[in-house]
Parts: C-alpha cells; structure tokens; sequence
C-alpha cells in the first residue's frame, strides 16, 4: 500500500493553505504557513499566475494532499462519485470523509489522518467489534467505531481527544470520546466540511477536461 512519505509542510506552503497535515504542530506557532508563507523552493518568492487548467490542477493536488491519497486511487474516488446520483462534487467529498481513517480523524481520536491511519494499520481500530486495518475502508451510516482497550492509554490518542476539543462538533457523527467509540449517524454534510476550504467543483472541472 503506497503512501507519500516525503516533506509534508511543504505540501501546505505550495497550496498557500494550512492542510492540516500534521497534528498539534499545525495549530502552533510552528506551522510553516505561519512562518514562511510562500512556495517552497530557490523560486518560491516569484508571483505566477496560474492558468485556468493550473488552477484546477492545483485544487485537485491540495484535496488529494488533504486525504492523503495517491492519484491512482483519487481517479477511482472520482469515477464512482461521478457514476452516483447527485453532485460529482459532493459524492466525491462524500466518498473521501467516510474513509476510516478520516472517520477516526475527525472523531477526535487522532491529529491528524496520517496519525489515524496508523492507528488503523496497527489494529487498534474496531468497526462494529470487529478489527479493520484498511485505511481507505468505506465506513457507512451506522457504522460504530472503537478504539481498542491496548490503545487506549497512548498518550498521541489523549493528546489528540484534548486538541480535538477546539475543532466544531461536526452533526453526523456522534462520539463519545471517554468510552472511545463513536457512531456515523449520517452521511457527511458538505456545509461542515471547510476546514481547510475545498472548491469540488475545480476537481470535477480538472477531470472533465
Ligand atoms: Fe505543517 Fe500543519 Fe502548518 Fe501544514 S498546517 S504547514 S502540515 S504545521
């Protein structure tokens, strides 16, 4: 299962966003958006104006960054969002929130989705009492997630819970962070997903190009 493994703030420094990447160290001083808010790289200070198609391009690259998937399986996120009913848009934000791994994110129980998707690979993750260690596992509505008992007491996971107490309670998902189980009780809600923010429809404009 490939991953990219490289330099992650720069990511964030060439989207010009804040794409949550890393856990604490992105609400701290320290984030490099903060710090050196320009492009990485010997030319990173020149202004380009970036073309319509560039402007698509660099949409799709920062939602792609933001999930943490590789452009083989971001096409096939896109393909079946665009064979569903209602917006392409929508479905495909639909289909990247209720992978497991951005399940466990957003419930609290990790920094940030490559924190979570760890957890997940370690088997500390259950899905309706069963374990699950695929990260882009597709959780459905009324699906009950745990975080296992041997896990429970790493201090990344209590760390994760406190920072996730600054960050809006999103309505469809219901979590219970001291018994460390939480609940998807609908499907995600486009109006609460804009940190950071994502225009969908440039993705779906780069790839009906
Ligand atoms: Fe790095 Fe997080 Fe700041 Fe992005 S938001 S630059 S990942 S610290």
């Amino acid at each position: 299962m490939a991953r990219y493994i490289g330099p992650v703030c720069k990511i964030c420094r060439r989207e010009g966003a804040k794409l949550y990447l890393k856990a604490d160290r992105c609400y701290s001083e320290k984030c490099a958006v903060n710090r050196r808010p320009k492009p990485p790289g010997q030319h990173g200070d020149k202004r380009i104006k970036l073309s319509e198609y560039g402007l698509r391009l660099r949409e799709k690259q920062k939602v792609r960054k933001i999930y943490g998937v590789l452009e083989r399986q971001f096409r096939k996120y896109f393909a079946a969002a665009d064979a569903s009913k209602g917006r392409t848009g929508e479905n495909l934000l639909g289909v990247l929130e209720r992978r497991l791994d951005n399940i466990v994110h957003r419930m609290g129980f990790a920094g940030s989705r490559n924190e979570a998707r760890q957890l997940v690979l370690h088997k500390h993750v259950l899905v309706n009492g069963k374990r699950v260690n695929i990260p882009s596992y597709q959780v459905r509505v009324a699906d009950q997630i745990v975080i296992r008992e041997q896990a429970r007491a790493q201090k990344r996971i209590e760390i994760a819970i406190a920072a996730s107490e600054a960050r809006p309670q999103l309505s469809w998902l219901e979590v219970d962070k001291k018994a460390f189980t939480g609940t998807v009780k609908a499907l995600p809600v486009r109006e609460e997903l804009n940190e950071p923010a994502i225009r969908e429809q440039f993705v779906v404009e780069y790839y009906s190009r």
